[in-house]
């Protein structure tokens, strides 16, 4: 075999160590790609394929994109799932012995990636490792680009739904798990079902002592019992493997990375994908796109980690009633004060997305313009200070005593950098005059070099007395002094003969020479000058992380805060009385996007549910009635209030509920490879095994997607299931056209019949869209099918069928059945009391037992 050129040695031993990933390989202004890379590169970016020598006979298949333009090709790459490693020259190519030396410096992959073309700044953009063990599952997430950082831990147990969940909630970019984890089956749910891309860790990483002390070390602490993580080995282990991998692909020191937060289960209502989807709460179910989702109506953020913050808290309602409250409070206090509102949205719209500039200056990527767009974001934040000083409500007060107003950090950019520097940083025209007493030199040598020259003459002239001396400038010798020959002999002695020439003398002087050097070398002494100077302002700001972080947080809640009460304002919306008891009671209440739609034509509704005899409410009502409508309405009213929301009602009380699941049309899970009705009983299983007397629960139409005895019985015995406080218990509403289940009112304790009016009108019906006691007689469905325009020659046939269908009246029997259930239930509450009864005798018989009395025999016996 022929010799390999030497570059493509050194190709080979670095691609070595980035199998997996595309490598973008340097080579002057272009980063070039070979072999099976190439024709990937090629094919994915549409790129010209072409080959390059490699002292073989077959040329090496190469592409190429210029490395200036390269941000557009590799994030397009990154998006597609690949992982594109950077290869970079390391030193000067004009000072290298031999071929240049090279190294990646950073691989970016489908969680890390920090461009902003690609990035939606209203989204955070998280990787999530997940680490199965033993004795339970770790979960830690990460924002690169925002340096947010959390983790938790949870037993095998609750492992599959718990890690849906918190899927749903971060909808990570990209995941990295331990091996064992891969045998889960959720790990095949999650790859095949939400096409996540997982990534490889080496299993080590995640070793608690390694994972351990992977943290201790970044976070120069050591001991990580101040993150709340004592005893949390299964957290640590996930967090530190996500951390390892960080490291590793970013090669940078990650300094943003300045807090791990443990969390618990406890924080946030769970919500399943599903729930999720059907709520609407991010984006719709058809389009999936934010416009019609809830999202769209709360958020009135006037900046990106405004919006970033409120989008989370729709992801993730609160569970406690205190902390919703303090929510409540200060959104109150906002939407009351306009002018305070008003000052506070003025100085928000004066910034920029500096948090995840933040992430850049760590980075050191940031350029001036960012670095000065950090410091207009700031600029405002002591008059921020002093406009939340006049705030009365706990957590504006809070955020008040929190805030800092970074002036120091303002000052330092402020005084060092020009108003509207250039998008390069090595071009120089980034420091202010002032800031640097040798750049100032060098600026001036730059600009006045022709007056010093002048100046220089015209003194020489004086000192010497000849009058034609003239100081000249060519490229072979820079500034010369030149001296016609009648002149001679007072030339001084300092002066040093450079040439001879026919009719004058050309000289230099040590003063004339530093001039000169001064005023040539000072535009590349100005670029390098000013692009150390610009290197270190960023390291200070760098250096400041922490609070600029911290402050960044601040000010997306404070945003958020506004934005909810601006809505709350514009929409007319209730503050809701959240407290930890059992009761719902919305008077009036909206559906808050629906209503946006409709422009003042929305019939409000009120809803009741408790945990006593107004547990499960049974709504009836032909198509399009509005029951689907009603429901999810309670719903997002509820999940509003947990959010810390006012809600579109003229008032409600919200007892805080543990979770909300809902079961609502077909979902198109079928790519799944699941038919509807498998989906349809999936999530009813699901529904059923994790809902709580806490819990709210919307079910549309259960057992629609079979036959109508199956589907009639199968929502019979759900209803039943989630009615009887031994096993579920759950506030329920609960849509369906089987009338039979009115039959259940007054026979099963805690139901309740619901309908949605309509009015008959000859054939025709009108939608009064009022929910009213009481079930529904009649489907009304072939008049529904007439309003839709099927022919009438199918309607007249449908009424026929119908008719003598009808005849064979499944009501009676259905009545039967209700009676049945009825008496279950008595004797299962009597087997409950006569078990309570024997335990309560059997307790005084064993209290009644003088043990002192007994040999050890009998008390055994006993
Ligand atoms: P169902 O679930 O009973 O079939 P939907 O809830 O889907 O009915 O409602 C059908 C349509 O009626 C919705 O598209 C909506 O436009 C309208 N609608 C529902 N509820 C109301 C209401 N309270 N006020 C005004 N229009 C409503």
């Amino acid at each position: 075999m022929a010799k390999i050129t030497p570059m493509m040695e050194q190709y080979f031993a670095i691609k070595e160590q980035y199998k997996h990933c595309l490598l973008f390989f340097r080579l002057g202004d272009f980063y070039e790609m070979f072999f099976e890379d190439a024709v990937i590169a090629s094919k994915e970016l549409e790129i010209t394929l072409t080959g390059k020598d490699w002292g073989q006979e077959e040329r090496a298949p190469m592409c190429g994109v210029p490395f200036h333009s390269a941000d557009g090709y590799i994030a397009r790459l990154v998006e597609k799932g690949y992982h594109v490693a950077i290869c970079e020259q390391v030193e000067d190519p004009k000072q290298a012995k031999g071929i240049v030396k090279r190294e990646v410096i950073r691989v970016i992959t489908p969680g890390t990636v920090l461009d902003h073309t690609v990035l939606d700044e209203s989204k955070n953009n998280y990787i999530m490792s997940i680490f199965g063990g033993k004795n339970g599952y770790g979960l830690s997430v990460c924002d690169v680009s925002t340096g947010e950082f959390q983790t938790t831990e949870f037993p095998t147990i609750l492992a599959a739904s718990r890690i849906l969940d918190e899927v749903a909630r971060f909808s990570p970019a990209e995941v990295v798990c331990n091996e064992a984890f891969l045998e889960h089956p959720v790990a095949k749910d999650l790859k095949e079902r939400f096409r996540i891309a997982f990534s490889d860790v080496d299993n080590r990483m995640f070793a608690y002592a390694t994972a351990k002390d992977t943290l201790e070390h970044h976070f120069h602490v050591s001991s990580l019992d101040g993150f709340g993580l004592a005893k949390k080995e299964i957290a640590v282990s996930a967090a530190g493997g996500l951390l390892w991998y960080l490291l590793e692909t970013q090669k940078n020191d990650l300094e943003h990375i300045s807090v791990l937060k443990y969390y618990t289960i406890g924080d946030f209502m769970p919500l399943d994908v599903a729930s999720r989807r059907n709520l609407e709460l991010t984006e719709t179910m058809r389009e999936k796109n934010k416009k019609g989702s809830l999202l769209s109506v709360l958020d009135e953020t006037k900046t990106a980690m405004g919006a970033r913050t409120l989008r989370k808290w729709v992801e993730q309602p609160l569970l406690s009633a205190a902390e919703i409250c303090k929510r409540l409070d200060a959104v109150e206090e906002l939407k009351n004060d306009l002018f305070l509102r008003e000052e506070i949205k003025d100085i928000l719209r004066t910034m920029f997305d500096f948090e995840r500039i933040m992430g850049r200056v760590v980075y050191q990527t940031a350029n001036a313009r960012e670095l000065s767009m950090l410091k207009n974001s700031i600029e405002n934040l002591p008059l921020l200070k002093r406009t939340l000083g006049r705030c009365k409500s706990g957590y504006l007060q809070e955020i008040y005593e929190k805030l800092d107003p970074l002036e120091n950090i303002h000052d330092l950019i402020d005084q060092a950098i020009v108003e509207d520097p250039p998008f390069s940083v090595r071009e120089g025209g980034m420091i202010k005059p002032g800031y640097s007493d040798e750049l100032d030199t060098y600026t001036k040598a730059k600009t006045e070099g022709k007056a010093w020259i002048e100046q220089m003459e015209e003194e020489e002239r004086e000192k010497t007395g000849i009058k034609n001396l003239k100081i000249r400038f060519n490229k072979v010798f820079g500034y010369y002094l030149e001296v016609t020959k009648s002149n001679l002999e007072d030339v001084p002695e300092n002066y040093i003969r450079k040439q001879t020439l026919a009719n004058c003398e050309r000289f230099i002087t040590p003063e004339l020479n530093d001039l000169a050097e001064l005023i040539l070398g000072s535009e590349e002494k100005i670029v390098d000058l000013e692009y150390q100077l610009f290197t270190e302002i960023r390291n200070a700001v760098a250096a400041e992380v922490e609070r600029i972080q911290l402050c960044a947080h601040i000010i997306s809640v404070i945003d958020a805060l506004q934005s909810l009460a601006e809505v709350a304002e514009k929409q007319n919306y209730t503050k809701p009385v959240v407290d930890e008891g059992d009761i719902i009671d919305i008077k009036e209440g909206r559906h808050p996007v629906v209503e946006k739609a409709m422009a003042g034509q929305f019939i409000s509704n009120d809803t009741y549910l408790d945990s006593g005899d107004t547990r499960l409410a049974i709504i009836t009502g032909p198509n399009m009635a509005g029951k689907s409508t009603y429901m999810r309405q309670t719903a997002l009213i509820v999940l509003m209030a947990q959010i810390g929301s006012f809600v579109p009602a003229s008032s409600a009380h919200i007892g805080v509920v543990d979770r909300i699941f809902t079961r609502v049309g077909a979902s198109d899970d079928l790519s799944a490879g699941q038919s509807t009705f498998m989906v349809e009983m999936t999530e009813v299983a699901n529904i059923l095994h994790h809902a709580t007397p806490k819990s709210l629960l919307i079910l549309d139409e259960i057992g629609r997607g079979t036959s109508t005895f199956d589907g009639l019985s199968i929502a019979w015995a759900v209803l039943e299931y989630i009615a009887d406080t031994k096993h579920v218990g759950a506030k329920t509403l609960f849509a369906t056209h089987y009338h039979e289940l009115t039959e259940l009112e007054g026979k099963l304790a805690g139901v309740k019949n619901y309908c949605i009016a309509v009015q008959e009108q000859g054939e025709d019906i009108i939608f009064l869209r009022k929910i009213q006691r009481g079930g529904a007689d009649h489907s009304y469905g072939v008049q529904v099918a007439r309003l839709a325009g099927l022919p009438p020659k199918v309607i007249k046939r449908s009424n026929q069928i119908l008719k003598q269908l009808n005849a064979a009246d499944i009501t009676k029997k259905a009545k039967k059945i209700a009676v049945e259930s009825q008496e279950q239930q008595e004797e299962t509450v009597q087997q409950v009391n006569m078990f309570n009864m024997g335990e309560m005798q059997l307790t005084e018989e064993l209290k009644q037992l003088d043990v002192m009395a007994m040999t050890p025999i009998e008390a055994l016996q006993k």
